[in-house]
């Protein structure tokens, strides 16, 4: 998958190392794979475990954004 096709970010309690970020991040990359289901492209999933609660928040992307903007600098991971 190219970087610029990533734009799925799930954040819950406990950061994404929190087992139901971690589910939820595999579920979200099988239905990718698959092409099935819908995708939380452009949406930022909230999950509060105090009340067991999942919230969906649409983004926009900003054209200015130099990971997926219209010219974008940020191009590969490094590590
Ligand atoms: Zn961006």
């Amino acid at each position: 998958m190219k970087l610029l096709e990533s734009s799925v970010l799930i954040v819950g309690v406990g950061g994404l190392g929190s087992p139901v970020a971690l589910y939820l991040a595999a579920a979200e990359a099988i239905k990718y794979l698959l092409q099935i289901g819908s995708l939380l492209t452009n949406t930022l999933l909230v999950y509060d475990a105090l009340d067991m609660s999942f919230r969906n928040i649409a983004i926009n992307k900003s054209s200015d954004c130099p990971l997926c903007g219209e010219n974008p600098t940020i191009t590969e991971l490094k590590y």
